[in-house]
């Protein structure tokens, strides 16, 4: 870790013992949202978690395929339901990336309980847990050896406990390595995914709903191409699930 990603960390580690807002840095204890238990609201005030830009659910039915512009962007895949918690945007341009480099990791508790959050809202009924398996992207090991910790299987893993739902984060391998996809078109990064990921072994014949898991989706590529190769292994629904959208350019 950079010099300067240390300092950054010791900032929010501090922020957090002080009980101080991750945003604005108001004090968290005279200005909440009625409860100390629940993570979001232990890292933002009040005023921080309304501005807050999450998508807004309702409108769009639990569902971002449901909005034209986001289904226009996202060609040919092979995942049924896409929810996200909200565009790409600050704050959460700075903390994925803290998240992802700087080992911000009380930061999947806050994804998680957002993302379970709006999830339960929009879903009054859960999915029936028998049929449903949820699962992260992975890593390939060169990378986690690199980093340490698998930020999509952080949150899968806090979001699997919110919701109840049984968590596999051994299933899926990445066995192709791949270079940074920032700057790549969508056929770009197909073509560098295709057959990047086996499954580990089958599963059990009751599992029809994959729910899986990653931060950021920008193109879909990766979790399209996991989709295809659940499909083909006999499920017949993909949920994705992440925690920002990058918004498609107009
Ligand atoms: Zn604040």
């Amino acid at each position: 870790m950079e010099w300067q990603a240390k300092i950054q960390r010791l900032y929010h580690t501090l922020l957090l013992t002080l009980g101080q807002c991750d945003l604005c840095g108001n004090n968290l204890n005279s200005n909440n949202l009625g409860s100390k238990s629940i993570p979001s609201q232990t890292l933002i005030c009040s005023c921080c978690f309304t501005d807050l830009s999450l998508f807004k659910q309702e409108i769009i039915q639990g569902d971002l395929l449901n909005w034209p512009a986001v289904n226009k962007a996202l060609p040919n895949i092979h995942f049924d339901h896409l929810f996200c918690l909200a565009p790409y945007l600050a704050p959460f341009t700075q903390w994925l990336p803290q998240f992802k480099y700087q080992g911000r990791f009380e930061l999947a508790s806050l994804f998680a309980n957002l993302l379970a959050q709006q999830w339960l809202q929009q879903y009054l009924i859960k999915p029936a847990s028998s049929t449903v398996l949820m699962l992260s992207v992975p890593l390939h090991s060169s990378k986690w050896q690199v980093r340490g910790y698998n930020q999509a299987h952080l949150i899968a893993k806090r979001f699997a406990h919110y919701l109840q739902l049984p968590y596999d984060n051994k299933a899926l391998i990445r066995i192709k390595k791949n270079n940074s996809q920032v700057g790549q078109t969508g056929s770009q990064r197909r073509s560098n995914l295709g057959n990047a990921f086996i499954l580990a072994k089958a599963f059990p014949n009751d599992i029809k709903h994959i729910i899986l898991v990653d931060d950021v989706l920008t193109t879909g590529s990766t979790a399209s191409e996991i989709s295809k190769l659940l499909k083909q292994a006999g499920v017949e629904k993909v949920t994705v699930v992440a925690v920002c959208l990058t918004l498609p350019s107009s």
